[in-house]
């Protein structure tokens, strides 16, 4: 089927490169350290606890919405109803499958607008829903810089408005925003989104605005779409357990909107999950109150910084450009300068995916630090906008970022 295709998921695919060759994994976006004792001793605690071990109600435990609630009602400044405002998901993936299937009908040939470069889940999970993938890119505006030789920043890739409201027309249902940004690392400004928030309201479209990096911002700030004028009517916001925590294989998510959207929401997700698991609901729900103590989300946010920072001095040393990131954990670095011998030969699983799946396997291969083709989060006829870049993940230890550091001494 069209939304399963019998390849491999980059993921998975990536994986298997890198072990084959043992390299430094700077691909798949999970934490290689562990979750802070805290967060540890909350999960543990939860599964002691025998009421803590049956179904949870589809919505959620109420401990965990309740802390959900509270930290929405900081974040988009308004109260928020944790029994009607609010559901918990299988993780942010669950949840973003689950508004779209609330919101979509088989056979109606509805469109839901993405922005390239766009997280690879979208696609088939729209395509599941019934609905077509219509696909707007970013596309770089760096003055008279050469991305290839000079590095630019996360907000030098724009989104045309123009070509947003060209995407549009009477089947059009969803926007789905995504801030901060993966892969890019942009963080959308306020007038970006205002924008973007005209063009919905004025085409009455919904806005599924995906928000699991939102606790990931170095000097920026992250604004939530739904805070502005207009916009919580129709808007679903997506977060993540896993992110936000370091803990992406607990897969704890949630969605907030208005009781008219959320409701839905929760019905898809009952009939597709029924609930996400009781105890690690319980473990988010103490960590989150834990977390307000020790100001974790600030600190943890520094130590992110500082990852960051020290990929970009790697990259800076070895004289290879980059994306400067803005929020989230990944960096695009521009790979153009590295030349692949014409007689090398790559395995027929990334021949056919094509030049940036040749060149990262190539990477992986000779340099040991593995990394993702952001291809993979383009239509077919956009992927050339990101032949030349390879995505790197820091939410990695220090030692992996060092090992990442010595691997790529012989490219300086
Ligand atoms: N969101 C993470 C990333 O982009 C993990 C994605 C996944 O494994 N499906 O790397």
């Amino acid at each position: 089927p069209q939304y399963a295709s019998t390849g491999l998921d980059v993921w998975t695919m990536m994986n298997q490169v890198a072990a084959s060759v043992n390299a430094v994994n700077l691909g798949q976006g999970y934490m290689s350290f562990p979750p802070k004792e805290f967060i540890k001793r909350a999960a543990q605690e939860a599964l002691v606890e025998s009421t803590h071990n049956q179904y949870a109600p589809p919505r959620g435990r109420p401990g965990l919405l309740e802390q959900v609630g509270i930290h929405f009602a900081n974040r988009l400044s308004r109260p928020i109803d944790p029994s009607s405002e609010l559901s918990i998901h299988a993780g942010a993936n669950e949840a973003l499958l689950s508004v779209f299937t609330a919101f979509l009908e088989h056979g109606k040939g509805q469109e839901v607008i993405l922005m390239e470069p766009a997280f690879d889940q979208y696609t088939p999970n729209i395509i599941m829903s019934g609905g077509n993938p219509v696909y707007v890119p970013l596309r770089v505006q760096a003055g008279d810089k050469d991305p290839s030789k000079e590095v630019i920043s996360s907000h030098d890739w724009k989104l045309d408005m123009n070509e947003l409201e060209a995407a549009i027309n009477e089947n059009t249902r969803i926007i789905v925003v995504n801030t901060p940004h993966n892969p890019v690392g942009k963080v959308f400004s306020r007038e970006e989104l205002e924008q973007i928030g005209d063009i919905a309201a004025r085409h009455n479209l919904l806005i599924l605005s995906d928000e699991v990096y939102e606790h990931l911002t170095y000097g920026v700030e992250h604004i939530s779409i739904a805070t502005l004028p207009g916009m919580w009517e129709r808007t679903v916001t997506v977060g993540s357990a896993g992110k936000m925590f370091g803990v992406t294989g607990w897969r704890v998510g949630w969605s907030v909107g208005p009781a008219e959207l959320i409701q839905p929401t929760l019905s898809a997700h009952t009939r597709i999950v029924f609930t996400s698991n009781t105890p690690l609901q319980e473990g988010v729900a103490s960590a989150f109150r834990m977390a307000k103590e020790n100001d974790f989300l600030k600190i943890q946010c520094q130590e992110y910084e500082r990852r960051r920072d020290r990929l970009m001095a790697i990259f800076d040393d070895i004289g290879l450009p980059y994306v400067v990131p803005d929020g989230a954990y990944y960096l695009l670095v521009n790979a153009k300068a590295i030349k692949i011998p014409s007689d090398y030969s790559f395995p027929d699983f990334i021949e056919e995916r094509g030049e940036n799946f040749k060149l990262v396997y190539f990477f992986i291969k000779e340099f040991g630090v593995s990394g993702i083709p952001p291809t993979e989060f383009y239509s077919e006829p956009h992927k050339h906008l990101a032949n030349d870049y390879i995505r790197f993940a820091f939410c990695k230890t220090d030692e992996g970022l060092d090992e990442a550091a010595k691997c790529l001494q012989s490219l300086k």
